[in-house]
């Protein structure tokens, strides 16, 4: 029990660790997003679910239908209320793990941003990335 992992929620009582390297990063710009994170696009690493160990506590979850309309789950920690990650129906091998989750940068870097038809014109969308108005086109 001495492995307090890599990342968590602002209180503590969720505590993960995170491994390997994420499928893809993100930052989305969905109106859920803007609601989930007080205003901003959120900050996604889109991880292999067999990489992300729940080490202590137990997220509670508030299903939506995502803008793409798969079922999203976000996942928050009910005592501090900081939203750690997000299941996705339609991936379920995948977790969306919020970037603000690692307790150190862990060095990633949005490499596209999705939904920007719904950003407000004062969210920054970088121009040396992709960005889609919608969600990114399947490969
Ligand atoms: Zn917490
Ligand atoms: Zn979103």
């Amino acid at each position: 029990m001495s492995d307090k992992g890599n990342a968590g929620c602002m209180c503590g009582a969720i505590r993960l660790r995170i491994e390997g390297k994420p499928v893809t990063v993100m930052q989305c710009h969905c109106s859920d997003c803007q609601k989930s994170s007080g205003g901003g696009a959120a900050l996604i690493a889109l991880m292999r679910r067999d990489d992300v160990t729940l080490l202590t506590g137990s997220p509670e979850g508030y299903s939506v239908t995502g803008a793409s309309g798969g079922d999203v789950r976000r996942c928050f920690c009910v005592s501090c209320g900081a939203p750690v990650y997000s299941e996705l129906g339609k991936y379920p091998s995948i977790l969306a793990v919020k970037l603000g989750a690692w307790d150190v940068d862990p060095g990633l870097a949005p490499d596209c941003a999705i939904w920007t038809a719904s950003a407000p014109p004062w969210h920054h969308i970088p121009a040396d990335i992709p960005s889609f108005p919608k969600a990114r086109p399947a490969a």
